[in-house]
């Protein structure tokens, strides 16, 4: 996969983000310019696919997560797993075709560790899709899984829950997610910081990448 198609520039490299890594796909952090891209409809289904929804569910199992979209493992497709508890979906292709009620719960995300946002989404929804046989699927979701399916969903348009915070959450959340941000920047093989210029800058980097002391956990991760 290109740099253009995983919408990633330097100091992002091409080679951490090669699918011939096959089970080397990581979960993106906040920052990286991948999770604000709009993922592409999968026209054909191939093996390839498969084995990045295999891929994707693996990273949300070990995540703790119910559910992951595929630009969060830095695939720029419209493909999401879910798994909240019932049985795993993996869905290609998934859109919401109808709308009901309302409903606002605390949500995490793999993306965005340590933040918790309040969203409102619809109670009820009907997603059409496709499985990884390429087969049609309606699924009628109510409450959790109707939850989970919108905020993957959200992904596939690079829409975060960061964007549902209100004015005081965004302050709130400010510092964490530029702390996010570097990280994200390191994991991706950014400037290391005994390369940076000047020792202020290295010692400023060096202070923000310490754990978070006040991390807020929140219980739905997806
Ligand atoms: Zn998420």
């Amino acid at each position: 996969m290109s740099a253009k198609e995983t919408g990633l520039t330097p100091p992002f490299p091409k080679e951490r983000n090669n699918m011939e890594e096959g089970t080397g796909l990581r979960i993106k952090l906040f920052g990286d310019p991948v999770l604000r891209k709009k993922a592409l409809a999968v026209k054909k289904i191939t093996p390839r696919h498969k084995q990045i929804l295999s891929s994707m569910a693996r990273l949300m199992y070990e995540g703790g997560g119910i559910g992951l979209a595929a630009p969060q493992a830095g695939i720029l497709e419209t493909m999401i797993t879910v798994d909240i508890g019932s049985g795993l979906y993996k869905l290609i292709n998934p859109k919401v075709v109808k709308r009901e009620g309302r409903q606002a719960l605390e949500e995490g995300c793999l993306s965005v560790p340590g933040v918790c946002v309040k969203v409102r989404r619809a109670k009820k929804i009907t997603v059409h899709a496709q499985d990884e046989e390429g087969k049609p699927l309606s699924i009628e979701a109510e409450d959790l899984l109707a939850c989970v399916l919108q905020h993957e969903i959200d992904h596939l348009r690079g829409r975060l829950i960061v964007d549902y915070a209100s004015f005081i959450e965004r302050m709130r959340i400010k510092k964490k997610l530029e702390k996010l941000s570097r990280q994200a920047i390191e994991e991706s093989g950014g400037i290391p910081p005994e390369y940076q210029i000047g020792s202020a800058g290295k010692k400023r980097f060096q202070d923000e990448i310490l754990p978070e002391s006040e991390t807020k956990s929140c219980k739905l991760q997806l």
